[in-house]
């Protein structure tokens, strides 16, 4: 699942994750999992909440230690199961380090013709889900210029054939229909 802070992402990834045979794995979730008083969660919120990526390394290491968890629990079994990724890899660099590990079938791309939205999108959240991320109008800002410059030329690297374009103007249940066509289109 690709597209900018609140584009919906984590919504449709986690329907999709709902059916048996896939597995949802979000990124921030699994910062957001940690508590704030160890080392990592430390450096997770003083990046975050300056609307920064957290550095790469330490990034693909606990994303790896989560998946990992996930399938000596048997919540993930990565012969059967497609993994639903959302939030990851986030940049150029992380896709390289991933490319080994990843067996890229698509890329959902969710776009909206109203980017303007996504701030009043994100500002909603804030108070929904608590996140101190989403609550100061200055880090929206930065998390939405960290995308433009460092997430997006991902799109790139992945190029045409893998990226599939979702229109996000309409309802929920619209978008989420046109993602499984294009899941059902890709079995
Ligand atoms: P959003 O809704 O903005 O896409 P996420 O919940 O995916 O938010 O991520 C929240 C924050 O967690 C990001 O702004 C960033 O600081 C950190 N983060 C999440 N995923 C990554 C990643 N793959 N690489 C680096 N930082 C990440």
């Amino acid at each position: 699942m690709f597209g900018a802070p609140g584009s919906g992402k984590g919504t449709h990834g986690k329907a999709l994750g709902a059916i048996p045979g896939f597995f949802h794995c979000a990124c921030g979730d699994v910062f957001r999992s940690l508590r704030p008083e160890t080392p990592l969660g430390k450096r997770f919120l003083e990046y975050s909440s300056r609307g920064q990526l957290v550095p790469d390394e330490a990034t693909i290491e606990l994303w790896r230690q989560c998946l990992d968890n996930s399938m000596k629990v048997g919540r993930f079994h990565p012969d059967a199961d497609t993994l639903v990724l959302d939030g990851i890899p986030r940049n150029v660099a992380q896709s390289k380090i991933l490319s080994d590990t990843l067996d890229v079938a698509a890329v959902f791309y969710l776009t909206t013709s109203k980017p303007e939205i996504l701030v009043g999108r994100l500002q909603r959240r804030a108070l929904k889900d608590n996140r101190l991320d989403d609550a100061n109008l200055d880090v929206i800002r930065q998390r939405l210029k960290t995308y433009e410059k460092e997430t997006k030329p991902v799109l790139n690297f992945y190029g045409k054939k893998l990226v599939h374009r979702i229109n996000t103007d309409g309802a929920p249940v619209e978008i989420f229909s046109d993602i499984l066509k294009q899941v059902v289109k890709l079995r």
